[in-house]
């Protein structure tokens, strides 16, 4: 069985950990690469990274970053005054290292995040949506158009979203496997990350929403629970992009691109108000590798 997910950082990584730890699925996690951004020097993918640490089940207390870091090399910027806000952990510095230096040598990112999965024993395919440059910019009410960075880690996300764009999305192209993982998929699953941040970076690298729309089995994995984001700002940017509210607004943000929406079992009369998709209720908190598992295998069994 042949599972291809797409994924942002925290909610998505935890949904592909779930469909890792099935023996019978064939995985690819096919990967936002909006927020990657030049930082010190270093190439730094936060949401390739969150998914490989997940899957490997070494992901830091907060979902990003490594479990047992320390943060001493960060700590240390601030002797030169440099902007330390963006947390980087000394194990976590590794990878970036490593990926810089290979994409110096001419490696694309796609290579490089192959062989770091590697390191790490994860054997789902993790493919970043495209191996081009195309960044998450966030218009906000007074800032101007920021960087994903500036808007998410300098700001903290606070600020009301007016609108997002894709810099360089345009003339990208899809990273290799990436549409013949979509194309060869037994199902497709949007994970449970934040749709316009998270997600629309992803659909925006020409080719995939199309590959996404035309397959026949598309399952997405609410990020609301109550309502409510588990992290971060994705109820609030759905509502100030002007889609609605609640589960509602994560059909709204894909438009026909879903036929089965998983919500969460307090969730489950939010079905009674979505016509568009099958609406079904499960344990959708899967922090844990447990629930995640579960969640994974009554998605695969939706189609068995
Ligand atoms: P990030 O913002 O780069 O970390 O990436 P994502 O967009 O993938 O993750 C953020 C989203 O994950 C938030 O909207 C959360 O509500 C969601 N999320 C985090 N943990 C869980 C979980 O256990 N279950 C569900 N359903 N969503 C989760
Ligand atoms: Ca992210």
């Amino acid at each position: 069985m042949k599972v291809t997910q797409l994924s942002g950082g925290v909610g998505g990584a935890r949904m592909a950990r779930g469909f890792a730890a099935l023996d019978e699925v064939d995985l690819a996690v096919i990967v936002n690469v909006g927020d990657d951004q030049l930082l010190h020097g270093l190439h730094v993918s936060p949401d390739l990274d969150t998914v490989v640490y997940t899957i490997a089940e070494i992901e830091g207390p907060m979902g990003w970053g490594r479990a047992d870091d320390t943060f001493n090399f960060n700590d240390e910027l601030k002797r030169f005054h440099i902007d330390n806000e963006f947390r980087l952990g000394d194990k976590d510095l590794a990878v970036k290292i490593y990926r810089t230096g290979r994409m110096a040598a001419g490696a694309s990112l796609s290579e490089a995040t192959a062989e770091i999965a590697e390191a790490f024993g994860v054997e789902a395919k993790i493919l970043p949506v495209s191996d081009d440059a195309v960044r998450t910019e966030i218009l906000v009410d007074k800032g101007g158009w920021l960087s994903f960075s500036e808007y998410f880690v300098a700001r903290g996300h606070r600020d009301e979203v007016e609108q997002v764009r894709f810099s360089g999305a345009e003339e990208s192209t899809p990273a290799p496997q990436v549409i013949e993982a979509l194309r060869a998929a037994d199902i497709v699953v949007i994970g449970p990350s934040n749709p316009p941040l998270s997600i629309w970076p992803v659909l925006a690298v020409p080719g995939v929403e199309e590959a996404v729309q035309s397959h026949p089995r598309v399952v997405c994995v609410s990020p609301l629970v109550g309502g409510k984001a588990l992290k971060g700002p994705a109820d609030r940017v759905l509502s100030s992009l002007g889609l609605g509210t609640g589960n509602q607004a994560v059909v709204a943000a894909y438009e026909s691109l879903v036929d089965v929406l998983v919500v969460h079992d307090s969730d489950a009369a939010d079905g009674d108000l979505i016509d568009a998709v099958t609406v079904i209720a499960e344990n959708t908190l899967i922090r844990e590798a447990g629930p995640a598992a579960d969640l994974a295998r009554k998605v695969v069994d939706l189609w068995h």
